[in-house]
């Protein structure tokens, strides 16, 4: 593994065989590092398999106006969390390999990054927050951690998976920062820097949701193709591929216009990174993590990124229909955490466990971040 490693992986890259360990020490696998581990057993874990029913913007289960869809499969064409993290596996390893960095532990990062999330996205999350006010409040990030810290049980002698420091650490460093805030970071938890892999993974987070949140809310009808125009990225990326295909439909331009989105973006941040690696010298994790966070879009891109964002903010994440939805699900939420509160005896015994060592608040929101949209929704509240 050690040599394979050596040969392969640039010499900022974070090599497994120089990992921190593990909470509980663990003999080497014969044939697989520490990070394929990793995310073997976030793969295995039953919070990764309930991210295909939570809401990434859209319920596949609901329509906008909070009614159950039809099993006729219309909901299947938007992006689930699952698909969601997928798609962020995907551009991440892709950049992961170009810049010669460790693909299995890019991949681990990935994949883990979303499995803290609350039934119906960031209006679940609110709600959880809200609720847990004076115990320390609710953070998906941070959520993240605690299912793998503490909550999922995969051995009989120990809570958690067990998983390598550097997978913790880059899952802890996203709870540090505000959600939704893009490649950027904040230079006060700047120091030391996260791993280039943590950074990557970070930065296809966003690009992955900007493209596919602006395709799904055009499949919904929520945006027009007209309206999405008001964005230079956007516009851009349409003009280059009418450019390179001739007599586009609507569906053809779309499809290859979000492909583009993706592309630009990515072989700007790959261009980004490569010119910073090798301008800083970046030769060891040490240099890496001096250097501060250096994954950002070029200028010219970071304003385009930045403008897009801002149109999907006001036209979709805040659009009535979704708003509206969104009202009934944290309705629903709250109801079941004043009916758990009451019932914290109830509990399965890992939940019981927390509120007994914790507060009862605590448990009720672990309980109730494991859920599924119609977990939530479906049942009705007793
Ligand atoms: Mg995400």
């Amino acid at each position: 593994m050690a040599q394979r490693e050596a040969l392969l992986l640039a010499p900022c890259a974070m090599h497994a065989t120089d990992s921190a360990g593990r909470a509980v020490p663990e003999p080497e696998h014969a044939y697989r590092s520490a990070y394929q581990r990793d995310r073997d057993r976030i793969t295995h874990s039953s919070a990764f398999r309930r991210l295909s029913h939570k809401t990434q913007v859209f319920s596949r289960d609901f329509d906008t106006l909070g009614r159950e869809r039809p099993p006729d499969g219309r909901g299947d064409y938007y992006r689930s969390r699952l698909t969601h993290t997928l798609e962020v596996a995907s551009v991440a390893r892709t950049l992961a390999r170009a810049l010669r960095l460790n693909e299995d532990l890019v991949e681990a990062l990935a994949l883990a990054h979303d499995v803290g999330h609350p039934p119906f996205g960031h209006a679940g999350e609110e709600v959880l927050d809200r609720r847990l006010a004076e115990h320390g409040g609710f953070n998906h990030n941070a959520q993240a951690v605690r299912i793998f810290t503490r909550l999922e049980r995969r051995y009989p002698d120990r809570p958690g998976l067990n998983l390598s420091a550097e997978v913790l650490e880059g899952q802890s460093r996203r709870a540090l920062k505000p959600p939704r805030s893009g490649a950027g970071s904040d230079p006060t938890i700047d120091a030391p820097a996260p791993l280039l892999e943590t950074q990557i993974v970070d930065a296809a987070d966003s690009i992955a949701y900007d493209s596919h949140d602006a395709d799904d809310a055009l499949e919904l009808g929520l945006l027009t193709l007209g309206e999405l125009d008001a964005s230079a990225l956007w516009r851009e990326s349409v003009a280059r591929m009418r450019r390179r295909y001739t007599a586009l439909d609507e569906e053809d331009l779309r499809r290859a216009t979000v492909h583009e989105l993706i592309d630009r973006q990515v072989s700007d941040l790959h261009g980004v990174l490569s010119r910073e690696i090798a301008e800083r010298g970046l030769d060891s994790v040490e240099a890496v993590r001096a250097a501060g966070t250096i994954a950002h879009p070029s200028p010219e891109l970071a304003e385009q990124v930045c403008e897009l964002e801002t149109l999907l903010f006001s036209r979709v994440y805040r659009h009535p229909q979704v708003l509206a939805h969104r009202a009934e699900a944290s309705a629903a939420l709250d109801a079941w955490f004043t009916r758990w509160l009451g019932h914290v005896d109830e509990l399965p015994p890992t939940f019981r466990a927390v509120a007994q060592n914790e507060s009862p608040q605590r448990a009720v929101a672990d309980y109730l971040a494991a859920l599924t949209d119609r977990g939530v929704l479906r049942p009705a509240v007793p």
